[in-house]
């Protein structure tokens, strides 16, 4: 098939990679790939919104600032100030395509999220705001002429003389083929599912990021992941994310006693970063022997509807018999957000010709080693859209390799089950992280060696391990309990690996 005919193949249908065909398939013919149903990512699960300097009184140059403070002094400044810059732009063309949010005095309602200095998270249907935009995104690009192909996971980007060129899969019976491609993006979203407890549904196993490693692409900053302070914890019941947008609200944590205690933790109290909140929840429940905490957002009924404000989180509690509007709920932290990634380049370019990444499978540096709360939907619509351009306008230049990047080898790994590998990760990965505790899972790992090519998901679970051993200091939401100061002198710099072949 002639070049010009191929089509722009992107592999996930989140958010990324959706607005990234809706953009792409303006001038070029784009496939999407997806493993389950079409609807089924991380996007349709997000609650709180989509962070934007969109009010009066805020402004890009705020919102960067606050960014730049959650990420602990390893946010790329340049990329996260096109991540503000841009950001209110593409909120409007995610309106105007047809994204129902919420609407207040004419204007966008704003609501407000921990470590932001404004009002400025936009939302749809109160908290669906993600299941909102994944149907209106997925509506635009059926309308738009993107094909979707559902039940059909990648497995490998073919590779060839040092250029992406298509991507083999495997569909639901089984059978593999591989599709031709005039750009490949990565667009596979989070690796909740590597850990024990986790706000990430099934389809969220970071498999993007082995398919880049082995295609050669770069993976930076593995070592930080964002546990979520306040997922539902009710026996059998998967964690559900109670949104930090009702603690902004005025909900507020208590301990087995009844107490607040987030104000002797910090003086922002409950709306202190997210790793703080979540230390502090996992320190106040082992002091208490206790499996959760409780958020009491009773307080709040008196002067907002709470129901309807949070109509998703309200209903999920009523069915297992909690009235948000008169009991506490228990709560605990679980694995959420990945900032690592593949490293990009402000293009959604990885260091491999023709090989793109966007989304949470991407790492473009925006949320150094902690993102600030609702930044990473709009990192889909930002940097998606870049991407798009980038592929539209025909160059095949790839980005910079970075000089410092470690060449690593890893080992092919088939873990027992995926929830063995789960408990490892969660209990030496997690919230809190020691030298002893990790070498001791690298080495369970590395013993479930595999006779053929391995899991991707444990490929992943073995380098985000080597990034946290490395890293002998605690920042943002890698905090070790051997190295609990963070040491600028070694570790102001991030960690990039790419495969020793
Ligand atoms: C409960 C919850 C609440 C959240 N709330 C917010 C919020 O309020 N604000 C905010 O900004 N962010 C929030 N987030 C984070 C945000 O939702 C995600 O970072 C974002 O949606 C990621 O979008 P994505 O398109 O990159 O990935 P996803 O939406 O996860 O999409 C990934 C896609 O890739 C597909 N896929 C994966 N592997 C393969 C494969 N091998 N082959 C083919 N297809 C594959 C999946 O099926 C899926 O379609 C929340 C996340 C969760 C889980």
């Amino acid at each position: 098939m002639p070049h010009r005919d191929l089509p722009v193949v992107v592999i996930g249908s989140g958010a990324a990679g959706l607005f990234t065909a809706l953009e792409a398939a303006r001038t070029l013919p784009v496939l999407v790939l997806t493993r389950s149903g079409a609807a089924e990512a991380n996007t349709a699960w997000a609650q709180g919104g989509i962070a934007a300097a969109l009010g009066h009184g805020d402004s890009p140059l705020l919102h960067l600032e606050d960014t730049i403070a959650a990420g602990a002094g390893l946010v790329d400044e340049a990329a996260a100030r096109v991540l503000c810059e841009e950001g209110p732009a593409r909120i409007r063309e995610l309106a105007a395509l047809g994204t129902p949010f919420d609407f207040a005095g004419g204007t966008f309602a704003l609501g407000r999220e921990a470590a932001h200095s404004a009002n400025r998270i936009v939302h749809a249907g109160g908290d669906r705001t993600g299941a909102r935009l994944e149907q209106a995104l997925l509506a635009a690009a059926r309308a738009a002429g993107v094909a979707i192909q559902d039940m059909a996971e990648a497995t490998a980007v073919e590779v060839e003389h040092g250029r992406a060129r298509g991507v083999r899969i495997r569909t639901s019976g089984g059978a593999t083929h591989t599709i031709e491609a005039r750009a490949v993006v990565i667009a596979t979203g989070g690796a909740g599912q590597l850990f024990s407890h986790t706000t990430n549904p099934e389809i969220a196993r970071g498999e993007g990021l082995a398919l880049a490693f082995a295609a050669g692409a770069e993976l930076a900053d593995l070592e930080f992941y964002q546990f979520h302070p306040t997922a539902l914890r009710f026996p059998g019941v998967r964690p559900f994310l109670i949104s930090e947008a009702v603690r902004g609200e005025g909900a507020v944590l208590r301990n087995a006693a009844g107490e607040p205690f987030m104000a002797r933790y910090h003086p922002l109290a409950d709306l202190a970063p997210r790793d703080i909140v979540a230390r502090a929840i996992v320190t106040e429940m082992q002091r208490d022997g206790a499996d959760h905490v409780v958020l009491d957002a009773t307080g709040v009924a008196a002067s907002i509807d709470i129901v309807a404000r949070f109509p998703s989180i309200a209903s999920f509690c009523r069915e297992l018999g909690i009235d948000i509007r008169t009991t506490p709920i228990p709560v605990a932290p679980a694995a959420h957000y990945f900032m690592g990634g593949i490293r990009t380049d402000t293009w959604g370019r990885t260091t491999v010709p023709g090989l793109y990444a966007a989304g949470e499978a991407a790492c473009t540096g925006v949320h150094g080693a902690n993102r600030l709360a609702s930044n990473s939907l709009l990192e889909t619509a930002v940097f998606g859209g870049r991407t798009a351009a980038h592929i539209a306008s025909g160059s095949h230049a790839a980005a910079d390799a970075d000089p410092h990047a470690v060449a690593v080898m890893p080992h092919a790994i088939e873990p027992p089950s995926l929830t063995a590998l789960q408990a490892l990760m969660w209990e030496a990965a997690g919230i809190e992280r020691n030298g002893a505790t990790m070498r001791g899972a690298r080495t369970t790992l590395r013993g479930w060696r595999a006779g053929g090519e391995g899991s991707p998901s444990a490929l992943v679970a073995e380098l985000m391990l080597e990034a946290a051993l490395r890293r002998e200091e605690s920042r943002g939401a890698h905090f070790r309990s051997d190295f609990p100061a963070l040491d600028n002198a070694h570790w102001h710099r991030r960690q990039v690996f790419r495969r020793a072949d």
